[in-house]
């Protein structure tokens, strides 16, 4: 019952001209065998940064991991070298990425580039490679694949692109697959198709998942448990069910007030959590949340506040669940 991929007090900062960013601050969570595990939150809360340390893309410099340990398959792969890291990306980890044409070579016929890694990786005959991208792009529900072969990525839509990267994410047979934002660049109809072929495949090949998303409607669709991040750091965690039915930390609470409702119509806009992330050159010592938090009260400014554990796994970093804080709904009824 080892994970297959253990995140531990991950700290990662980016130098720059104003100083040194601190992008992620003490990360931690799994993601066991067969499990798609969500990391959600606002753009510029780490949830990235902290996908391409676990894919050993951390541009160094400006960027450093400066703490903690990402354990796959029970090795610490944080430290390692770009060299030894490629033996893992590609053929243990696959990814795939929100923009599909960044991810694709334009000047090379997507079915060499779906098993580049594979032929890499073992003796293949080039009829077997060229079977293996056939059969890759009918497992990502490419229609013709003895055609679309080979042509090229321009010859693709966005919707059969972003397939295409899923192909070449998996063609190694990869135990755990990062995705970032893989729907964002697509149109509505494309992105739930996109979501059902991740889950389709999650199950069929007992895949674990990273996605890291922006978007509640995808954790809901898709993801197993989830990872609330804020500010560089995981406010909340837990099952997808246990986390919607109920949220504990007013960020999330704040991110499901921005969810549309379906029963309302498209019309419905999106309410926006007020005012805007700490500055992380010099992260507030108390709670991150705090300057934009209707609950705050005077400790959170002070003190970073502790886990609080509501069971099976669901954990939230809030000083409302202090036994010492007043009530939630007396803080409301004060007219919070
Ligand atoms: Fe709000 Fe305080 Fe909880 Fe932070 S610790 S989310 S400021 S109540
Ligand atoms: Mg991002």
């Amino acid at each position: 019952n080892q994970h297959l991929l253990a995140i531990d007090e991950l700290r990662v900062n980016f130098k720059t001209y104003g100083g040194e960013v601190q992008a992620v601050r003490g990360v931690s969570f799994h993601v066991d065998k067969g499990e798609t595990v969500a990391i959600v939150g606002e753009s510029g809360c780490g949830k990235s940064v902290t996908a391409q340390a676990i894919m050993g893309l951390i541009p160094n410099p400006p960027g450093k991991i400066v703490g903690g340990k990402i354990v796959f398959d029970g090795q610490d792969i944080s430290g390692l070298s770009k060299k030894e890291l490629l033996g893992i990306r590609g053929t243990q980890i696959g990814m795939v990425f929100q923009d599909p044409m960044t991810a694709l070579n334009p000047t090379m016929k997507v079915g060499t580039q779906i098993v580049e890694g594979f032929v890499r990786s073992q003796k293949v005959t080039r009829e077997e490679a060229r079977q293996r991208a056939i059969e890759m792009l009918r497992l990502v529900g490419i229609p013709d694949p003895e055609k679309r072969i080979d042509q090229y990525p321009h010859q693709f839509s966005g919707g059969m692109r972003q397939r295409v990267v899923i192909a070449i994410a998996l063609a190694c047979q990869p135990r755990l697959v990062i995705a970032d934002e893989p729907t964002t660049a697509l149109d509505v109809t494309i992105q739930a198709q996109i979501l059902d072929l991740l889950k389709r495949l999650q199950a069929e090949q007992e895949l674990s998942v990273v996605i890291i998303t922006h978007d509640l409607g995808v954790v809901a669709e898709i993801a197993h448990r989830m990872v609330v991040m804020y500010a560089g750091m995981v406010v909340e965690t837990g099952t997808v069910e246990d986390v919607f039915a109920n949220p504990r930390h007013p960020y999330t609470w704040g991110l499901m007030r921005s969810l549309p409702r379906l029963d309302e119509g498209e019309k419905q806009r999106l309410v926006p959590i007020d005012g805007t992330p700490p500055d992380l050159f010099q992260p507030p010592k108390g709670c991150p949340f705090a300057a934009r938090c209707d609950f705050a009260m005077e400790i959170c400014d002070q003190q970073m506040p502790a886990k609080n554990d509501f069971g099976a796994g669901h954990e939230a970093a809030c000083w409302l669940h202090d036994p010492r804080a007043p009530r939630i709904d007396e803080l409301v009824a004060a007219g919070r």
